[in-house]
């Protein structure tokens, strides 16, 4: 394994911004990523873990310490006996080509994950969902290299501690590098099409049942035409979480604007649709920063020309978060990952 020296991440970052990483290497087994942690370690140097660069902020000034890019490959299938099967995919795998290759062997859980960019190693730390399935629905347990005690371990799913958005991966941070994802994916299952994108896309098309690789079309399609294409902009997606807030703020917010959609969750608390309030109550649509803008479309995610900086981006996420706090009284907080 070659470590290299001032290698500019832009280029492995789909918002295509960012500085140098003081050292840089690619890690393409277990090996070579005990080796990466060791000379960091020797070095006294921080880590920064990079998978498909979707959900970073590199700031211009980059990265002093060592970027590890993980690109540990192979996906095996197991049978298990109770009509499931046992999938493990190593961390460097793209996301959504693991989840094209189980719906197209009718393997169900993953499908409404599809087309979220990325690789499977990214997809526990932040308990990547949509469409009301999270990948900690099908996970059984995660292999990692705990560079605490510089061992590979196997996290049970309760060890994983997984929440909204959340896990021990993310929470202690630094900790843990994934190897690999463990699933239970079943030969039979139910479909979730319960989201009002999905309902919608197959009242117009009057189907009424639809079969697994079309519920993952569905959303490829629905996605595609939210987001911004990967081509023209640089974008991490969803900029923002979504809030999640009282009931009795949710009351008064309701009040003030009657259309504003909101979702029960189990504690009596409300979540929000942010890309809503910043589009209707903000009207932050376009808005711009230097180079950096809201995305016409979708008002949760930011987009950015060439030439644009981390600084920009920076810029618009304060003007935004300053925005949603005086017109409607809620503090928000970036889902993206600010490196630096
Ligand atoms: P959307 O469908 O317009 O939904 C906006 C918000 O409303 C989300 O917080 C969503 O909750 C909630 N929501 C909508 N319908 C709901 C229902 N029937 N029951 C409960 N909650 C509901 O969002 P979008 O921006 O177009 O994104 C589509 C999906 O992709 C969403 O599920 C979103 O969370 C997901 N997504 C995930 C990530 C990530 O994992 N990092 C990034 C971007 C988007 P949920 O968030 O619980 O779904």
């Amino acid at each position: 394994m070659i470590i290299q020296e001032n290698i500019p991440l832009a280029a492995y970052t789909t918002f295509k911004i960012g500085g140098p990483a003081r050292f840089f290497c690619v890690a393409l087994n277990e090996r070579d990523l005990l080796e990466a942690v060791k000379f960091a370690k020797g070095k006294e140097l921080p880590i920064f873990i990079l998978g498909g660069g979707s959900n970073i902020l590199i700031s211009d000034d980059g990265f002093s310490g060592l970027v590890i890019k993980v690109e540990l490959k192979g996906i095996i299938y197991r049978e298990l006996d109770h009509g499931a099967v046992a999938v493990s995919a190593s961390a460097g795998e793209i996301w959504d080509d693991l989840v094209g290759e189980t719906v197209s062997r009718g393997l169900y859980g993953l499908e409404n994950l599809s087309a979220i960019p990325g690789t499977v190693g990214a997809s526990p730390v932040q308990n990547i969902g949509a469409y009301g399935v999270e990948v900690s629905n099908s996970i059984e347990s995660i292999k990692v290299l705990d560079t605490e005690q510089m061992k590979i371990v196997e996290l049970s799913k309760s060890d994983s501690r997984f929440a909204y958005r959340d896990s021990v991966l993310k929470c202690e941070k630094g900790r843990y590098i994934v190897i690999g994802v463990n699933f239970e994916l079943n030969k039979r299952g139910k479909l979730n099409t319960d989201y009002k994108d999905i309902r919608e896309y197959f009242s117009r098309r009057n189907v009424s049942e639809p079969n697994i690789s079309e519920v993952r079309q569905a959303i490829i399609e629905i996605r595609q035409n939210k987001l911004p294409d990967w081509r023209k902009w640089g974008t991490a997606g969803s900029y923002f979480k979504n809030p999640v807030i009282t009931a009795d703020k949710f009351k008064e917010l309701k009040n003030k604007y009657p259309k504003l959609p909101g979702f029960p969750e189990s504690d009596g608390q409300v979540k929000l649709s942010l890309g809503w309030i910043l589009d209707k109550v903000c009207r932050a649509g376009g808005m711009k920063y230097g180079k950096a803008q809201v995305y016409e479309k979708q008002a949760l995610v930011l987009v950015t020309m060439p030439g644009a900086t981390a600084t920009d981006v920076v810029g618009l996420s304060r003007e935004l978060i300053k925005l949603v706090k005086d017109k409607a009284g809620i503090e928000i907080e970036g889902e993206v990952e600010w490196v630096c």
